[in-house]
């Protein structure tokens, strides 16, 4: 895949999802699955919005042991159940080889996270699975890196690969990663994948959400995923970072000309 094949015989973000190509390309959703509650709260809310997708993590990859880890297979049954009330496409991280059957049982799209865009065990494993893989690049990965991690996907037969650039770690303090956008257009010319950015998780705060997702849109990205919590002050995980949902819908507008075409 670092050598593209013709761009027409390529999928887009869309046609990956097995979407029509007006879809608004916006991954939302909470940190971590916490109840049927908190995500029905939030799937209802984006299905009014016009949302297709729908993040949250039942396995969270946490700084801390003693932190929430996550709900585990109840949290994918909940994901699965509310994805099915509301038409929405279901986004969650696979942590562990171990679990990449199950979570695919339930989940439409398998999120890669950034803490193992370098397991590459793990890379094979969702390489071998007949769904589109959402991957991270690794907080300390150059692109090449990033573009070989793809690679180990592809090289397994799953050529369904949506790339998210995530930030990396620099020594600014001032966000939590340093969102890398000019990888955004390298990266576009290097290969032909959809990619997207997160921009909740590079930007650790919400008061600059809107201008930044200005900036990758206009750098060429694909989509977006952005962290939404029906109150994230409550959240059990990345409650900083979470939008409330009238901090969500004043996103939309912020955005709104650059999901005109959508
Ligand atoms: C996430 O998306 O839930 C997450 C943990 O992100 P990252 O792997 O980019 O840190
Ligand atoms: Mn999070």
């Amino acid at each position: 895949i670092i050598a593209p094949e013709p761009r027409s015989k390529r999928m887009g973000l869309a046609e990956m999802l097995g979407l029509k190509s007006n879809v608004i390309p916006i991954i939302a959703g909470p940190c971590g699955i916490e109840s049927k509650e908190q995500l029905k709260s939030v799937g209802n809310y984006l299905k009014s919005k016009s949302m297709k997708l729908m993040r949250g993590g039942a396995y969270k990859p946490r700084t801390s042991p003693y932190s929430f880890q996550g709900l585990g297979e109840e949290g994918l049954e909940i994901l699965r159940e509310v994805g099915e009330m509301y038409d929405l496409i279901t986004v969650t991280e696979v942590l562990d080889v171990r679990d990449v059957d199950i979570v695919a049982k339930y989940a439409d799209v398998l999120q890669i996270g950034a803490r193992n865009m370098f397991n590459y065990q793990l890379l094979k494993e969702v390489g071998r699975q007949n769904k589109p893989v959402l991957l991270k690049r690794g907080v300390c990965a150059t692109v090449m890196e990033f573009l070989y991690a793809a690679e180990y996907i592809a090289a397994e037969g799953n050529k369904k690969i949506i790339l998210c650039e995530r930030g990396i770690r620099t020594y600014e303090t001032s966000t939590r990663y340093t969102l890398d956008i000019s990888s955004i257009p390298i990266i576009k010319k290097e290969i032909d994948l959809p990619i997207i950015a997160d921009i909740s998780h590079s930007l650790g705060r919400k008061d600059i959400i809107s201008p930044v997702a200005k900036a990758v849109f206009a750098a060429g990205a694909d989509g977006i995923m952005v962290e939404v919590h029906p109150n994230p002050k409550e959240a059990l995980s990345d409650g900083f970072q979470q939008l409330d949902f009238m901090e969500f819908t004043s996103l939309l507008e912020g955005i709104s000309s650059y999901l005109k075409a959508y």
